[in-house]
């Protein structure tokens, strides 16, 4: 198997004997846009694989991190440097997770935003056509990170290209830069966070050159599962400890006719729907 990228990075940390042999097993895989952005988004899709025999995680990293912020001890690192500190970051979290497969595509951001980029789009058909996953993790379309906007378009245009019935069962966009406890409830998808507590903060410190200047993703991305949890609903008491929200993606891949701008908006009416017939009903008029 062989990227488009020179700096491609392809990791099996399970001891598989090659990348197509690992990615045939892979039954839960996450593609995101940066390093860290898998720990944070598919705790549960990890668990899910730690937890069930027969189970294999994959994650998929498209871009090269270069564009990072340089604090703290990193302040003096160049680009290229930053590059290699985080993909040996992720490689890490790979091991921790007992992920089958971790890539690293290195593609500058300003490839994968661009429509129709040869080599971000060969490598996505590559790695979607060699596995067959029940559940895909990708980027939320309501994200404000115009990287992860972009690497979600550019994963949707390589799913709806497999033949219909090579499209996974399952597609979830998951919340990270901007979160998903605005959606209403019936539109929410739950993801179990909450498990491995330990194995999730130690997931989420492995990004030490993030995390060391003061900005604790760690810290954010723990406290956003557990309030997602406490304030899901207001009578039942917890189910689960933590709780990454997600929106079901499945319909635009499973239709590739779907307009992926109207479908999102779609969900912003049914908010607007929710907040306006609950002042109706208590309103004095
Ligand atoms: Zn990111």
């Amino acid at each position: 198997m062989k990227f488009s990228h020179p700096k491609a990075d392809i990791f099996l940390p399970g001891g598989a004997a090659s990348p197509e042999a690992a990615l045939a097993t892979v039954t839960h895989l996450c593609v995101a846009a940066h390093q860290d952005d898998i720990e944070i988004m598919a705790h549960a899709g990890i668990a899910d694989c730690l937890e069930t025999p027969g189970k294999a995680f994959g994650g998929v990293v498209v871009t090269n991190g270069a564009g990072s912020s340089r604090i703290g001890p990193y302040a003096n690192f160049t680009d290229e440097q930053m590059q290699e500190v985080r993909r040996e970051e992720q490689r890490r979290a790979a091991v921790l997770g007992c992920y089958a497969i971790q890539l690293q595509l290195a593609h500058p951001s300003a490839d994968v935003k661009q429509a129709g980029h040869a080599g971000v789009a060969a490598d996505l058909a590559a790695i979607f056509s060699a596995c067959s996953p029940e559940t895909v993790y990708l980027h939320q379309p309501a994200d404000k990170h115009d990287t992860h906007v972009a690497v979600l378009l550019r994963c949707l245009e390589a799913l709806r290209a497999l033949p219909a019935e090579r499209r996974p069962r399952r597609v979830l966009g998951c919340e990270v830069w901007r979160d998903l406890d605005w959606l209403v409830d019936a539109d929410k998808v739950a993801l179990d966070a909450g498990r491995r507590p330990e194995l999730a903060a130690e997931l989420l410190k492995v990004f030490d050159s993030q995390i060391s200047g003061g900005k604790r993703y760690d810290l954010a991305t723990l406290g956003r599962r557990s309030a997602n949890a406490t304030f899901h609903t207001s009578h039942a008491s917890d189910l689960m400890t933590g709780i990454t929200w997600a929106m079901d993606l499945t319909p635009l891949v499973a239709d590739p006719s779907l307009d992926v701008a109207a479908f999102t908006l779609a969900h912003i009416d049914r908010l607007r729907a929710d907040v306006a017939a609950r002042l109706g009903r208590f309103e004095t008029r």
